[in-house]
């Protein structure tokens, strides 16, 4: 039997638990708003939750945990198709959502859970509820779709003991604490704005302050006003590096924060870079997938007191080490696996551990694909590719699927050939992909957004940059100029809807 928030509410009832814009939960009123949600459900259902970034969506969520139920996130902004996909393959008993919420027609046969986060009498003067009883750690908690970057979204089934698991693992890393204010802006349908986002603090006894939509100046603000912590995704880190090259203040507030974690992708070496020059620190970059929650992220010293700032090692383009608890290999092509930490030897990540899903729902044969062997040692293989530096820390390369480029008998990542076109002055935004090419089996192909859509840097031009950089052998043969790239709701290139090679693999 676990618990996954172990604290009773009893001292903590008046302390803040959840800030929305316009809305905050104590941790007493979130219990009595929790439980007549959790009174209305059934243990071992499946329980779809309408995951707008309200508090109503932390209240049905930790409602579902409470009745032992599984939470599927419902993306609000995903299409009717998407919706209709995950509803027929997740079928949920019902559906949680606030009262008034217009839901579309791909939810409309599903019973509905009304869920206010308005507890009744106020919530102040009910008797002290705890927020958890214990469950098995093998039930379900979350079925949780993953992003859709490289193909369908699939359901990973994450048992209880794997959000246990990886939130303890995080809050050994980086010291997270009942001190610790976690600012972000980041969706709730997703591992890291949901289960990091929105369970790490209530796990840890801290407060969340959820920015509704994110802006970098009302980071800033919240960062500014007792934020510890911030969580987001590269895009919104790009964002932040930006205005605070204009805006003391909140170049102020982002260096006076204690931790900075950037996450979901790969963190372009350029905004690292600026970010340290524009703050003077550095972001915490961590490693995770759905399947897994999380895997690798630089350490904190445990001795370090929760008040002091904590920079990531000024090495971008690595993600630290294997979490405490995740076991972690490469493997070779031909499955062997690759003992060397040279930082060279390019080998597909596979892990183990508490931390890891059960099964994609209905799809046994994906999940058998997706493991070496059977039983819950076996080892999951990740699809992403690394290196390993002589220290054991782990640089990732890019996913096997979509971002290695097999030309002219060399294996090329196309990170690296991503993170020297973005530090070109006329590329705003860069992807790299393969094409097939009678001479070099595969050539290296740039889509790029110009920096000034009249004067796009030239093919030449980029070339010759690159090569520069890295190896000749890494410069792009074909240049392509779009007004944006393809991404999803997480700010993630679909390397896919980009045509070439990249299409095959889809
Ligand atoms: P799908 O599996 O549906 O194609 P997805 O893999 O993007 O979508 P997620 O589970 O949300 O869905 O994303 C996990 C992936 O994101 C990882 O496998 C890895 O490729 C990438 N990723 C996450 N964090 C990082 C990071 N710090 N650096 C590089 N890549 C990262
Ligand atoms: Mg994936």
């Amino acid at each position: 039997m676990s618990s996954l928030f172990p604290r009773p509410v009893g001292a903590d009832r008046d302390r803040v638990a959840l800030r929305f814009p316009g809305r905050s939960l104590t941790y007493g009123q979130l219990a009595a708003a929790a439980h007549p949600v959790a009174e209305r459900l059934e243990k071992g259902a499946r329980v779809a939750v309408w995951a707008t970034p309200t508090p109503q969506t932390a209240v049905a969520v930790v409602g579902a945990l409470l009745a032992g139920a599984a939470v599927v996130p419902l993306n609000p902004k995903s299409g009717e198709r998407e919706l209709a996909h995950v509803i027929e393959d997740s079928a949920p008993a019902a559906v949680l959502a606030a009262p008034g919420e217009a839901l579309p027609d791909a939810l409309g046969a599903l019973p509905r859970v009304g869920v206010t986060a308005e507890p009744p009498g106020g919530g102040a003067a009910g008797p002290a509820q705890d927020l958890d009883t214990a469950h098995d750690p093998a039930l379900p908690a979350f079925v949780v779709y993953t992003s859709g970057t490289t193909g369908p979204p699939k359901g990973a089934v994450l048992p209880r003991r794997a959000v246990a698991a990886t939130l303890d693992a995080l809050a050994d890393a980086w010291a997270w604490t009942a001190d610790d204010v976690l600012v972000h802006g980041l969706p709730l349908f997703h591992v890291h704005g949901l289960i990091l986002g929105v369970l790490g603090p209530l796990r840890r006894g801290g407060e969340l302050r959820h920015l509704g939509s994110f802006t970098p100046q009302a980071a800033g603000r919240e960062l500014a006003s007792g934020g510890t912590m911030l969580f987001g995704v590269p895009t919104m880190y790009h964002r932040l590096a930006q205005a605070a090259e204009e805006d003391g203040e909140l170049a102020k507030a982002l260096a006076d924060a204690r931790l900075l974690v950037s996450g979901s992708a790969a963190l372009p070496l350029h905004d690292h870079e600026r970010m340290a020059a524009a703050t003077g620190r550095r972001v915490v970059e961590r490693y995770g997938m759905t399947e897994t929650l999380m895997l690798c992220s630089p350490r904190v010293n445990p001795q370090t007191p929760t008040s002091v700032r904590v920079d990531g090692p000024a090495r971008p383009g690595t993600v630290g080490l294997p979490l405490p608890g995740v076991e972690l290999r490469l493997a070779a092509d031909d499955g062997t696996e690759i003992s060397v930490y040279d930082g060279e030897t390019i080998g597909e990540i596979q892990v183990r551990g508490d931390n890891l899903f059960t099964e994609y729902l209905n799809r046994p044969d994906a999940t058998f694909a997706a493991f070496d062997g059977t039983g819950p040692r076996a080892w999951f293989r990740t699809g992403d590719m690394a290196v390993r530096d002589p220290d054991g820390y782990v640089r990732i390369v890019g996913r096997k699927a979509t971002d290695l480029i097999k030309s002219g008998g060399y294996k090329i990542g196309a990170g690296e050939i991503e993170n020297a076109l973005l530090d070109h002055p006329g590329v705003r935004e860069a992807a790299v992909t393969g094409e097939p090419d009678a001479d070099l089996g595969e050539r290296v192909v740039a889509w790029i957004v110009p920096a000034d859509p009249r004067t796009p840097p030239s093919a030449e031009e980029l070339a010759e940059h690159v090569a520069g950089q890295l190896a000749p052998h890494k410069r792009p043969r074909t240049v392509r100029c779009l007004d944006a790239l393809p991404r999803n709701d997480m700010g993630k290139v679909i390397k896919p809807a980009l045509g070439g090679r990249a299409t095959r693999h889809g």
